[in-house]
């Protein structure tokens, strides 16, 4: 789907929903906290596919595959490496499978290489470049309908990423950043300079996701519907968690307390509405409900 058809997806139904997170929720299915959800596309696929189907049953339009660190660098460290291809084609369709007849959306989801670009890390702009084209070059010839790029922090890295993506396929992509420091990517962007810098590329979406905690993650997506005019992608976290004793993160924040901001996050110019780190299908299901309401 290239940018004017997504664009009119979105356009058709004014507010579309995206899905909860991935890896805090195949953690909580027993995937090992040390372990890359990646290795369970390849080990455990029935896992990834349950959770997809949980989120369709939550009201999902749009699915993200489980690929988030399946680029060369991430999958390397997780044990798979010059898997990029595999790893990124069976999570599509494993996606695929969850939705069978349906008409959501597979999303391709690409984080950051793990890698910090040049001066402030070793990796070239071109290698960066070059390993975001490989895993969209996948993602793409596997069938995802979009690509997301996700949890940025970097804007270079960011520019890379869109550069790579775009030489090898022309899908509608999402540019998404997460604000973890509040209002501010832990390299010091705002939402506004994200805007700018980004400007010059044909993105379909920009996007919040992730981030610092919900108040926070309202006041960026107020100033980043103040500097585009692109549709907004908004999957906060449910807050930052807390480690109990068992060295589990807990989140807090729960799918009520999610759900009542809805409205705000509508109003204040989001059109895909998720969540990220810690949100639950139920949590999707309390936002979706929100979301039919309006
Ligand atoms: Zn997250």
């Amino acid at each position: 789907m290239n940018t004017n058809d997504f664009i009119s997806f979105i356009d058709k139904k004014h507010i579309l929903v995206s899905d909860g997170a991935t890896g805090s929720n195949l953690q909580a299915r027993g995937l090992d906290k040390g372990e890359a959800a990646e290795v369970w596309v390849l080990e455990n696929p029935k896992a990834i596919r349950q959770l997809h189907m949980d989120f369709l049953q939550a009201g999902s339009d749009i699915l993200l595959t489980c690929t988030f660190g399946a680029n060369r660098f991430r999958l390397e460290h997780a044990g798979l490496a010059d898997k990029v291809q595999e790893v990124n084609t069976r999570a599509v369709q494993i996606a695929r499978e969850a939705i069978g007849d349906g008409s959501t959306l597979v999303a391709g989801s690409m984080g950051p290489l793990g890698q910090m670009l040049k001066p402030l890390g070793l990796l070239d702009a071109a290698d960066a470049q070059q390993a975001y084209a490989e895993q969209a070059f996948a993602l793409s010839e596997a069938g995802a309908d979009i690509l997301v790029i996700e949890t940025q922090f970097d804007i270079e890295e960011a520019k890379a990423a869109i550069q790579g993506v775009q030489t090898v396929c022309d899908l509608a992509v999402i540019c998404s950043f997460s604000y973890d420091r509040g209002v501010k990517t832990m390299m010091g962007i705002s939402p506004t300079r994200m805007a700018q810098e980004l400007k010059q590329y044909d993105l379909a979406v920009l996007g919040i996701n992730c981030g610092k905690s919900l108040t926070d993650n309202l006041v960026c997506l107020q100033e980043l519907k103040s500097a585009t005019d692109k549709p907004i992608w908004f999957k906060p976290n449910a807050g930052l968690p807390v480690v109990d004793e068992m060295g589990d993160a807990v989140y807090a924040t729960t799918p009520a307390d999610m759900a009542v901001h809805v409205p705000e996050w509508i109003v204040s110019g989001a059109r895909i509405i998720g969540g990220c780190c810690g949100t639950s299908p139920q949590h999707l299901a309390a936002i979706a409900a929100q979301v039919a309401d309006r």
